[in-house]
């Protein structure tokens, strides 16, 4: 068993990235060290070039999402924690399955629409191969298993579409080169809503600031957000996504946070007075999950020589990796000198 997933070193983290990924991030490291498998966890600041970005920030925001998963608690010894750009692996192997992706299916994919209508000034071919390169992060290592949120559903059915392909084009007389992975998407919690547009997903490129709550929000600022969010204009606490978004996305939250089930959490607001008292509950649990992860920030962050030290090992780890799936990959494709 050999998990792989990635995260974009851009914005701030927001609850949605903690519940749908990191949280999982950290479940599967614990499993994979359990199976005797492999976790392995990638800051891809290369997708983060895809759409207008500042250089210097990007470096920034690296450091800070590292020590977000450090803090989160990803252990460098017991899973593999690199940044993408270390490894150039990546890029070579987006750019030969760019050979088995059809630009039909790029071309269907709901992020790219998303994002390329919110583009002012380019829309770059690095956001249409976007799903490529995701694709090429999670085939270099032969992972089995992919966490990820909800909205990544459709690229991980691309990238398992990539592999069949791969391997039909160029293996199809031997033992399969690549391996076509599972998603694996939480139950409770894979598609956290905005606070203020409870019917769209939250999230780092398109969300309001008021719409979002941050992992390292501050206290204050966290009860606030949960006091202003949207609800609805009756008065019953009852999870129904449809009809009522925003009192779902609290309740969803309550129960993760709380780590019961939606049933559980909608069960034990029955003698609240209103969804003042939704708010409040939810938000009590939320910071009780948060705040230990905002105290090992605080510690970690300031030390960017011992990140990147981590970093270091990490891609040495994950190259060892890529490397051998890479010459196969040339291999069967007729790519460069026979060795
Ligand atoms: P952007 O909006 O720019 O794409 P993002 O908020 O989606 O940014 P990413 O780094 O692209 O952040 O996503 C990291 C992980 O977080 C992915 O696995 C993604 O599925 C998950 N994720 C993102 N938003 C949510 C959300 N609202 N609820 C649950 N999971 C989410
Ligand atoms: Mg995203």
């Amino acid at each position: 068993m050999r998990i792989f997933s990635g995260i974009q070193p851009t914005g701030r983290k927001h609850l949605g990235n903690y519940v749908g990924a990191i949280r999982q991030y950290v479940a599967g490291q614990e499993r994979a060290v359990e199976a005797g498998g492999d976790a392995i966890f990638c800051i891809v600041d290369l997708h983060a070039t895809t759409v207008q970005y500042d250089p210097a920030e990007l470096r920034e925001r690296l450091y800070d999402t590292t020590a977000l998963l450090l803090a989160a608690g990803l252990d460098p010894a017991r899973c593999v924690l690199f940044r993408q750009s270390d490894v150039q692996e990546h890029a070579e192997l987006c750019w030969l399955l760019c050979s088995v992706t059809a630009h039909g299916d790029l071309n269907r994919m709901h992020q790219f629409k998303d994002k390329s209508a919110q583009q002012r000034e380019l829309v770059s071919a690095g956001l249409f191969l976007y799903p490529t390169l995701m694709a090429a992060d999670v085939l270099a290592y032969r992972a089995t298993e992919v966490p990820v949120g909800d909205d990544q559903r459709q690229h991980v059915e691309l990238m398992r579409d990539i592999a069949l392909r791969f391997n039909a084009r160029f293996a199809a007389e031997r033992e399969p080169v690549l391996v076509v992975p599972e998603h694996r998407i939480p139950e409770v919690g894979a598609r956290i809503m905005d606070l203020q547009e409870p019917t769209r997903k939250m999230s780092t490129s398109s969300s309001s600031v008021e719409g979002t709550l941050y992992v390292l929000e501050e206290p204050a600022a966290l009860v606030k957000k949960f006091k202003r969010a949207v609800t609805d204009s009756d008065n019953e606490i009852r999870f129904d996504r449809a009809a009522k978004p925003g009192v779902s996305n609290l309740l969803e939250l309550l129960a993760v946070a709380r780590g019961t089930t939606i049933a559980d959490a909608q069960a034990s607001m029955a003698d609240a007075r209103g969804y003042g008292d939704l708010k409040l509950a939810t938000a009590e649990a939320v910071d009780g999950l948060l705040a230990p992860v905002r105290e090992r920030y605080a510690e970690l962050r300031p030390d960017e020589a011992a990140i990147e030290e981590a970093l270091g090992a990490g891609a040495e780890k994950a190259r060892a990796i890529a490397s051998g799936v890479l010459a196969d990959v040339r291999e069967v494709m007729g790519v460069g000198p026979r060795r």
